[in-house]
């Protein structure tokens, strides 16, 4: 008898977006003539910049010669993008960090999720709280947690980030294996300090653990205070890995393309106590299921790291965060408190009272669409986010609206 992981079982029943789109389906259904404006889901509105366009016909024009065309190319990327990455994303930033440890996928998403194949099934994991569902989701698949009670899985040590800590959550007093951080953060927009990061990588050290860095949303970031890589922090190439996504640095959600980079110093143990090379397990993983993104695409990827190709992401960066800031200030000005959209493309507002409320109220007298915090865990309770990802005239028109409704 053919037998399912029970595992998958333990997931919540539905996942926050699905839920978001029933309402957003019911509540059109129901108000045919009223338009709705979605700053929900983190999903980017702008074209890809022009120097990844041109870069895609050129690669396709590629592909259509005999004497230039490619087939499989290499699993962990082509050279010229892992070098690029290695040179402008770390190089330039001071982190010794060379090409061929950067591994070139079709997403963070993957990449999140697939890393924790390579570590134990029963190691203990830290995970912030709210968070990108994702972490949380693929542990339970794995069976690296007991029951969801009351929201919250058995086995995890949950990070809080809250209004106390900056929503930058705290060093736990427990030993973890596994600890997952994103900064920028998805949903708060927070960011850490160097101290606070060089305190996870010590912690990380002192309990031979390893850091998940997620950075997808490093292209935000304009305070110079702020490190953009956890390898800007010294010893963090014995105790991180780093994920970075082309997704919302350049428009990639629809075209795929992020790297993870995995130092050759990073080590993880056997049973024994002995030390094992996670940049060739992950090799090993890597390279026996997945088999490199398309040729095209890479180059498109590379472009942006061209001096035009900076500018460019620059400029869509800055217009997200334009976006953001008049969130912001919008959101202020109504009286509600919020952190993230300075060097984060969500805005992260302290509702005060439930986020599923906020969010139908939203939807019902504003018809805009956020995200309700609880969505995102037990902390996101009394937050939404409220994402920049949209375009000017529509994060104007949203803002118009939400003040109308509010003020009622
Ligand atoms: N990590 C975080 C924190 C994200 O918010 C997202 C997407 O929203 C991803 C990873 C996934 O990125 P990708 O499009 O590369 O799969």
């Amino acid at each position: 008898m053919i037998r399912i992981n029970e595992n998958f079982t333990k997931l919540k029943a539905s996942y926050l977006f699905s839920d978001i789109a029933k309402r957003v389906a019911a509540f059109q259904q129901a108000n045919p003539d009223k338009s709705v404006i979605r700053l929900g889901i983190g999903d980017v509105t702008e074209p890809l910049p022009g120097v990844c366009i041109e870069a895609l016909h050129a690669g396709a024009d590629e592909l259509s010669r005999r004497e230039t065309f490619k087939g499989y190319g290499p699993e962990q990327g082509y050279a010229f993008l892992r070098e690029a990455v290695a040179k402008h994303d770390f190089q330039a930033r001071g982190c010794a960090i060379d090409a061929d440890e950067i591994f070139v996928s079709d997403g963070s998403k993957c990449d999140c999720g697939n890393i924790q194949e390579i570590f134990s099934g029963d190691l203990r994991l830290a995970i912030p709280d709210p968070v990108y569902p994702v972490y949380v989701d693929t542990n339970v698949m794995a069976g690296r947690t007991g029951a969801n009670v009351d929201g919250r899985y058995q086995g995890i040590t949950y990070l809080d980030s809250t209004p106390a800590n900056g929503y930058v959550p705290a060093i736990p007093s427990t030993s973890a294996d596994l600890i997952y951080l994103c900064f920028p953060n998805n949903p708060t927009g927070a960011v850490a300090t160097k101290a606070q990061l060089a305190a996870w990588v010590d912690y990380a050290k002192r309990n031979k653990a390893i850091i998940l860095f997620d950075a997808a949303y490093e292209a935000y970031i304009r305070d110079p205070q702020i490190p953009h890589s956890i390898f800007e922090i010294e010893g963090a190439r014995d105790v991180a890995i780093e994920f970075r996504s082309f997704s919302k640095t350049a428009g990639f959600t629809g075209t795929r393309c992020a790297f993870i980079v995995i130092p050759k110093t990073l080590k993880a143990y056997d049973t024994t106590g002995q030390a094992h090379s996670v940049h060739a397990l992950w090799n090993r993983r890597h390279s026996t299921k997945f088999n490199g993104v398309s040729y095209p695409v890479q180059k498109a990827a590379a472009a942006i790291y061209t001096e035009l190709g900076r500018r460019q992401v620059r400029e869509m960066t800055d217009y997200y965060l334009g976006n953001a800031k008049l969130i912001r200030e919008a959101v202020t000005s109504l009286g509600l408190s919020c952190v993230g959209g300075e060097n984060a493309p969500y805005i992260w507002v302290n509702t005060g009272g439930d986020s599923w409320a906020f969010f139908d109220r939203l939807l019902n007298d504003a018809q805009v669409v956020c995200t309700p915090g609880a969505g995102f865990g037990r902390c996101g309770e009394g937050h939404v986010r409220i994402s920049a990802f949209n375009s000017r005239d529509n994060v104007i028109a949203a803002l118009a609206r939400i003040a109308h409704a509010l003020k009622r």
